[in-house]
């Protein structure tokens, strides 16, 4: 088999020493014959590996003791409503600022359950490139219970890599297709979540992180599976969590750690994408339509002129072992996510293959 390079949006790669680990325990956990999906997740072993979870998963992402971490289901999705019912408070009214496909459907659900205003904060100019043309918003933000933002704009790949100014208003950040990239000053935000399939683990839990103070002020209808007081209240297991993909999680950031933390790995993204990005800036071949101040470090975008040749690239490509770079279908073209788990060595056999087929095609 020629060596496979996983380009997946998400669910996206998971890095292969810890599919090892996984698989090395599949049948005999811990020394207890059986597999960790078949054991209580209140039982001893369980709890105690949840417990280093929480504990690994701080010093990786230096998470301050006043917040909470919760390991919830439902993707990012179940929180684009879980953040209005628990979050809307005495002003009655978030703020949410749309940089694309994902913001615009977190407002869009939120809408669902409180009053919102949303602002555009990309441009677009006549040549066709996407920029953020503001982040500073101390003007008006404490009018707002809270900010939503989106850090990184997955089918896009428009990355906002300053941390919005709300004053002393609540920041909330849906950092799915980002999170743990690099460090992140979390004292920033009131709360961040992300589905783990990007850049976690696998499809199938969410992880959220919440300043302690926000916890407790959920509107009456919020189900408990969702309300964070309850979760926190019972270790995330107000019902029976997806115990697998927790497991792979923790593996995951066991093996992040054991490679030297998030200055590593926000290096090695840089170093990635940085590669990338020169390559399509000195091509007539291929385009990227994304201001370099917002050009995603996790999902590059890139097309041809020419729908056919975009069609034809993603089909070789995958011959060649270099799959799932087709682009979301809302944008077409291509997208080449480069998430942690990617390694250099798969972003140069990409640079490589482009190179052949502009030489075979252009
Ligand atoms: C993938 C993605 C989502 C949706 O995640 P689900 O877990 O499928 O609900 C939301 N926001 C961003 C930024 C994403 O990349």
């Amino acid at each position: 088999m020629t060596q496979v390079f996983n380009f997946s949006a998400g669910p996206a790669m998971i890095s292969k020493p810890v599919l090892e680990k996984a698989q090395s325990e599949l049948l005999n956990w811990l020394g207890q014959g059986t597999s960790v999906m078949e054991v209580s997740h209140r039982g001893k072993l369980f709890m105690e590996m949840i417990t280093e979870c929480d504990k690994d998963l701080r010093q990786l992402f230096n998470v301050p003791d006043n917040y909470k971490i919760l390991f919830l289901q439902g993707g990012a999705r179940g929180q684009f409503a879980a953040v209005p019912m628990n979050l809307i408070g005495a002003k009655g009214k978030a703020l949410y600022l749309n940089s694309g496909h994902w913001s615009g459907m977190a407002a869009k659900e939120a809408r669902n359950f409180c009053e919102l205003d949303e602002i555009s904060i990309v441009d677009k100019d006549e040549n066709g490139v996407i920029s953020v043309n503001r982040t500073d918003f101390s003007d008006i933000a404490e009018q707002y219970d809270y900010v939503h933002y989106c850090t990184n704009e997955t089918i896009t790949g428009v990355q906002i890599k300053e941390i919005p100014k709300v004053g002393n208003a609540v920041l909330v950040a849906d950092m799915s297709s980002d999170i743990m990239s690099k460090p992140v000053d979390i004292s920033k935000f009131g709360l961040i979540y992300a589905g783990a399939q990007k850049n976690l683990g696998p499809a199938g839990i969410t992880l959220v992180i919440v300043r302690e103070d926000l916890i407790g002020h959920a509107c009456q209808a919020t189900p408990s599976i969702w309300n964070y007081e309850t979760q926190a209240n019972s270790d995330s297991m107000i019902n029976t969590p997806p115990t697998f993909a927790w497991y792979l999680c923790a593996l995951v950031f066991k093996q992040m750690l054991a490679e030297g933390g998030l200055e590593i790995y926000a290096k090695r993204n840089e170093k990635k994408a940085a590669l990338l990005y020169s390559y399509l800036e000195q091509s007539q071949f291929y385009r990227n339509y994304i201001a370099v101040a917002n050009r995603s470090v996790m999902n590059v975008t890139f097309s041809t002129d020419n729908d056919e040749l975009n069609a034809k690239f993603v089909a070789e490509a995958a011959e060649a072992g270099l799959q799932a770079l087709k682009g979301h279908k809302v944008l077409g073209g291509m997208r080449a996510s480069i998430y942690n788990a990617m390694p250099i060595e798969g972003v140069e056999a990409l640079i490589a293959f482009m190179k052949k087929f502009e030489a075979e095609n252009a």
